[in-house]
């Protein structure tokens, strides 16, 4: 009785979440950074599912505005809270699913703290990549009885609409094509490819990576914010009664900083990247907009980066949006333009104004649950 209820409360629970669509958008709101004056912020408050924002007026009388999220983390959250919603993305990689995961903000909003974590590579401070990483070696120690996994990993930048190998060894660093080939798909065939079993492994990788990133470049962090770093991880799984082989995959990406530049400032090599900049993460906002509003034309082709992801983005792929906000007041303008790239992006909204066209069984699953809920409640 009571315990086949709330199973099946779950079970319905899960389908509803089937039902809403494959992507997710997150915000993570920076804390205040030690040492600067904390000032003023633009962020009024957090809860789990919104952020309500300070808008400034003309008239010297100050607004709210809200904004509407799958999940929010204030500044308060730990890398490992923040983490902990993504595992079960992780898990379909295992399963055979594509999963792309972003970090979406203007420069200094924490993407990079949120993929990577801090340098002092201390196992509580890892980012997304690390952990998402680690617990693929785990679940798939787990399953090794019954499912042989192997693990490989590419690292990518992509910089004024160029795609580079970061785990170039060659030094070369040379301009490589995205490919379409029957058995893989889209893929980079001459970008290194390295198999990789331990979180050890892992950190090597990255530790080249980010130094083939700054190669030729003056100023490492404005050349990483101008560019978007993607770290692919290929999982192949052979099912060792049948034979079979699954693949997933999963591309965690870094995006260059979103941040508009004053274009009247912007000159030579510093206005190509702007315009590279702003031509791919519109791209991309397009591509997962139309995806979101199940649109039949996906305008992947725009951009290099959309090109490249274009197997994990839309059909049974997974997205996952980490939208960053930063807390300091004089950081509005960006903040607000950011909230509305995700809101755009995001299915929530859009969830609700589609409700009448195709959720019937979102509608009648619903009403099952709360049928289960009061029979839950009365029980109790
Ligand atoms: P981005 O990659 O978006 O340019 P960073 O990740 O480099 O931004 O973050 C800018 C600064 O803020 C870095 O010094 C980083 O360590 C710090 N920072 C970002 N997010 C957090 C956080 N959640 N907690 C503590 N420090 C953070
Ligand atoms: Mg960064």
């Amino acid at each position: 009785g009571y315990k086949r209820v709330l199973e099946e409360n779950r079970k319905l629970y899960n389908l509803v979440q089937d039902l809403r669509g494959n992507i997710r958008v997150y915000c993570r709101v920076r804390p205040f950074l030690p040492g600067k004056a904390s000032g003023l912020s633009a962020v009024d408050h957090v809860d789990e599912g919104s952020i309500t924002i300070i808008t400034p007026s003309k008239y010297g009388k100050e607004g709210r505005k809200s904004f509407t999220f799958n999940k929010v983390f204030g500044p308060a959250a730990s890398q490992e809270e923040v983490f902990a919603d993504t595992q079960p993305l992780i898990r379909s990689v295992l399963d055979g699913y594509n999963v792309c995961i972003f970090a979406y903000g203007q420069t200094g909003s924490g993407k990079t703290h949120t993929m990577t974590g801090p340098d002092d590579l201390k196992e509580e401070t890892m980012g997304v990549n690390y952990r998402a990483l680690r617990d693929l070696f785990l679940l798939s120690e787990q399953r090794k009885d019954t499912i042989s996994y192997e693990i490989s990993v590419q690292m990518l930048e992509i910089y004024n609409e160029q795609v580079k190998d970061l785990l170039a060894t060659d030094g070369q660093n040379k301009r490589l094509e995205i490919r379409n080939s029957s058995q893989k798909g889209l893929n980079v065939p001459d970008a290194n490819t390295v198999p990789v079993k331990s979180t050890s492994d892992v950190i090597y990788l990255m530790n080249l990576g980010h130094k083939n990133r700054s190669v030729g470049s003056t100023a490492m962090n404005i050349r990483s914010s101008r560019s978007h770093s993607c770290l692919t991880v290929h999982v192949q799984g052979r099912d060792l009664a049948s034979n079979t082989v699954l693949r997933g995959s999963m591309h965690l990406v870094d995006l260059a900083g979103s941040e508009r530049v004053d274009k009247s400032e912007a000159v030579g090599e510093r206005l190509k990247e702007a315009q590279h900049i702003n031509k791919s993460l519109s791209a991309l906002g397009d591509v997962i907009a139309s995806l979101a509003q199940k649109n039949t034309h996906v305008p992947y082709r725009n951009s290099k980066l959309t090109q490249l992801l274009q197997d994990s983005l839309g059909g049974q792929a997974k997205t996952l949006m980490f939208v960053h906000i930063s807390p300091e007041h004089d950081a509005i303008g960006e903040t607000i333009s950011t909230l509305k790239f995700a809101e755009r992006v995001s299915s929530v909204e859009l969830g609700a104004a589609r409700a009448n066209k195709d959720s019937a069984d979102v509608k009648e699953l619903k009403e099952q649950i709360a049928t289960l809920k009061a029979a839950l409640a009365r029980k109790e």
